[in-house]
């Protein structure tokens, strides 16, 4: 019957009872013919408490310590379950991160994942035993303990599905699959039969916290099904697989980020080599910077705007104050109080309307957007954090993510088909760094033209109405930034859209410069946009740094920035196009597959 990997997280281990009934699921796996791995969490809310503790003896506990600590949560429930198994008549054993020989770099409380043994857990298998892992830890080669980052017991689930070849990987938790949003803050939130990895991938490290973002990234490196699931019942959940929902549907679900934070430098020299001094700094801390966004103000300088997670923002500060040397008088701002919200998609992509869709919903709700960032796949905006959970909701509704898409084109969900290449790769998994970057695309796109308003007002609507008379002329958008006003500049929105189209958008966006008050409107007839895709762009903090230094040391400015888990984007001036196209084939050769 194969091998499956059963993962229970922190509620569906919270105490006595709830251990014995995933015992009990593992052994009637097991019964029925599989050999069982189960990876579990630390009990109920187990990690939090720690992480408290560690809190009040130390502000900023040492990260060698903190997983030392951490790592004893899920020692705790592999033995409680081992001895569960047990005492209901099978055998089992259970195994640290470190006793199953996961290896993993070094980086404290973030560490990933470099290679997994499987000789011992195999022969316990096939001994007749049940292997019980701990989720989320790992051993560094100099045997120190690590841990993956908060709900990384995904990922370890994922990844041992991956080098045991299982035929499925089961995620047990406290609801019945993956909804269309976070069915606690939007009760209406539906639950999907199906969704893709991409889309997935992007959810996940957009802030639905159900899965482990890094666990999916190895479900679509390895061709991994992922099965979602309640422990509380045996009803089937959501299959993650390669194939989305439904091929026709432009957006699968939406999500929120609640605590970010965002970062505006102002009077940045407007001289290519600025970002990469900044973001290089910020990446070493091994900080996942989001929301990238340049705009050129008066007399040479820029401002830019990123994100970050909140509880980053301190060392975030720290690394950017340490800039200073290089980028001279700068001001630098924070806010503290924003959260993110955006909406996903593989079907976005074919669709014209989607992100007017999205403006439309938050400027009825009267809601302020303060920053945008949109790709192919997902479209993101930054809101004051009192009103995200409001802008989600009407986000949810205005895609009408409660009902089912009607058409389904693809049968009933069976475990997807592992790629071809996949025995291969995992014959190699010794010598293979598991979690590193994989660049499997690189292009350049000269057919569109750039449109950049400067000025724009702070008002919920603006956008809305931008995107719906720019759709109402026919014209397809394709990236679109607004940048923060900063402390006491003014925000500017830039599109790209058909070089066909640059005049006609042109026309649409001066007439409404008018009635908002726009003080420039400037355009380029063409730009040229690179994209590089691959898995796990945002979660590889260097991504970025790789290309702005690259583009950076070619003179190249970067006019236009958006990253998501799958795909990096880069607008620069069209002339600089092949080049930089070059550049960058160069600064990601290493990792190109
Ligand atoms: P576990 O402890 O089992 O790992 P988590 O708390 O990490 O469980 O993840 C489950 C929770 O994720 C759910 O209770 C739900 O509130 C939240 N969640 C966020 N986004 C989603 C979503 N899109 N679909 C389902 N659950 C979601
Ligand atoms: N116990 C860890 C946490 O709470 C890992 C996990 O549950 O996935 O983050
Ligand atoms: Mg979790």
């Amino acid at each position: 019957m194969g091998l499956i990997v059963q993962k229970f997280g922190g509620t569906s281990v919270a105490n006595s009872d709830k251990i014995l009934a995933a015992a009990r699921k593992a052994i009637r796996a097991q019964q029925q013919g599989h050999q069982v791995v189960m990876v579990v969490s630390a009990m109920g809310h187990h990690t939090d408490e720690l992480v408290e503790l560690a809190r009040q003896i130390n502000e900023r506990p040492p990260a060698r310590e903190m997983d030392m600590l951490l790592a004893t949560g899920e020692q705790v429930s592999v033995a409680l379950m081992a001895m569960a198994i047990q005492s209901l008549g099978h055998r089992a054993v259970s195994l640290t991160g470190a006793q199953i020989g996961i290896r993993t770099d070094s980086t404290h409380t973030k560490a990933r994942i470099r290679n997994i043994t499987t000789e011992r857990m195999q022969s316990l298998l096939d001994q007749g035993n049940i292997v019980i892992a701990a989720g989320f830890q790992g051993i560094d080669e100099n045997f120190e303990i690590t841990t993956l980052g908060r709900g990384g017991s995904d990922t370890t689930a994922v990844a041992l599905a991956a080098v045991l070849r299982a035929n499925e990987c089961e995620i047990y938790t406290d609801v019945d699959g993956i909804y269309t949003t976070d069915p606690r803050i939007v009760p209406e939130a539906r639950r999907v039969e199906r969704i893709s990895y991409d889309e997935m991938l992007e959810l996940s490290s957009l802030g639905a916290g159900v899965m482990h973002n890094r666990s999916i990234e190895f479900a679509k490196k390895f061709g991994v099904a992922i099965h979602v699931r309640t422990s509380l019942s045996d009803s089937t959940g959501t299959m993650i697989v390669a194939a989305p929902e439904s091929a026709d549907q432009a957006v699968c679900g939406a999500a929120m980020t609640k605590d970010e934070a965002r970062v505006t430098l102002a009077g940045v020299p407007d001289v290519p080599g600025m970002s990469h001094e900044i973001f290089s700094r910020i990446a070493a801390r091994n900080i996942t910077v989001d929301m990238i966004v340049q705009n050129v103000g008066a007399e040479g300088k820029a401002n830019i705007s990123f994100t970050v997670p909140r509880d980053e923002l301190a060392v975030t500060l720290e690394a950017v104050e340490s800039a200073r040397d290089t980028l001279g008088e700068i001001d630098i701002s924070a806010d503290e109080s924003v959260s993110k919200v955006s909406v996903v998609g593989l079907g976005m992509a074919r669709q014209t309307g989607i992100a007017h869709r999205m403006f439309d919903a938050l400027a009825s709700e009267g809601v302020n957007i303060q920053m945008i960032t949109t790709s192919e796949i997902k479209i993101s905006v930054l809101v004051q954090r009192d009103e995200a959970q409001r802008a989600l909701r009407a986000v949810h509704q205005a895609f009408h993510l409660d009902k089912a898409p009607d058409v389904r084109p693809l049968p009933p969900v069976q475990p997807a088909p592992r790629p071809l290449d996949v025995a291969d790769v995992v014959a190699s998994l010794r010598d293979l760094n598991m979690e590193q970057l994989v660049i499997n695309d690189i292009q350049l796109d000269e057919s569109q033209g750039r449109i950049s308003i400067a000025g724009v007002p702070d008002q919920p609507g603006v956008a809305a109405k931008l995107f719906e008379q720019i759709g109402e002329a026919g014209i397809f958008v394709d990236l679109i930034i607004q940048s923060h006003k900063g402390r006491n500049g003014q925000a500017s929105i830039s599109f790209t859209v058909p070089r066909d189209q640059v005049a006609a958008a042109v026309e649409v966006t001066n007439r409404l410069a008018q009635t908002y008050q726009f003080t420039k409107v400037t355009s380029s007839p063409v730009v040229a946009k690179l994209t590089v895709s691959g898995i796990g762009l945002r979660s590889h903090t260097d991504v970025a740094i790789r290309m702005f230094r690259a583009l950076s040391e070619l003179g190249v400015n970067v006019e236009m920035i958006n990253t998501s888990e799958v795909r990096l984007n880069v607008v620069v001036a069209a002339e600089q196009g092949q080049r930089s196209l070059a550049a960058l084939e160069a600064a990601f050769a290493d990792v190109r597959v």
